[in-house]
């Protein structure tokens, strides 16, 4: 899918907002959702998506929306900062399959980074154990 496209309901993160797919859940409110990426690029790699807007992109997003979802992606990444002590953050989010997209839902990705620990590949390493994921969701919550 490119930059061009219509945004499709039944996507996964879709699902996830409607309740019809799980989710491991770090954070939620009226506007948004945080919940741990099961394919994690390093441990404790979050995503945070809009739950109101159809869009498929940062650049179909109505901008007024831009605010809750950023201050979300802050607040759990302070959550990350004391909860997992990284040596750095990265926040990112891709917009169409050429740039990296798989998911075509609105989302920023924050990916902890650990000294002398290679990165994970993005959307295609292995799937997380469940209940560490859920290990690593509770002590991030814990800082919010
Ligand atoms: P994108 O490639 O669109 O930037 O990122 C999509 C992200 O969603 C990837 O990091 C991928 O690991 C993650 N992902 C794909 N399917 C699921 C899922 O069913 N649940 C969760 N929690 N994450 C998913």
């Amino acid at each position: 899918m490119s930059l061009n496209g219509i945004y499709d309901t039944d996507n996964i993160f879709a699902k996830i907002v409607r309740g019809e797919m799980p989710c491991v859940k770090v954070f939620e409110d009226e506007d948004t959702l945080a919940f741990m990426d099961v394919f994690p690029q390093s441990k404790g790699h979050m995503l945070v998506i809009p739950k109101k807007e159809s869009a498929r992109n940062l650049l179909d997003v109505n901008p007024d929306a831009l605010a809750p979802i950023l201050k979300t992606v802050q607040r759990v990444a302070h959550a990350m900062k004391t909860a997992l002590s990284p040596d750095g953050i990265i926040i990112t989010q891709f917009n169409g399959a050429p740039a990296g997209q798989t998911v075509f839902h609105l989302h920023f990705h924050i990916i902890p980074r650990y000294d002398n620990t290679g990165l994970g590949q993005h959307a295609s390493g292995g799937m997380a154990d469940m209940d560490e994921l859920n290990a690593i969701a509770a002590r991030i919550q814990s800082a919010l």
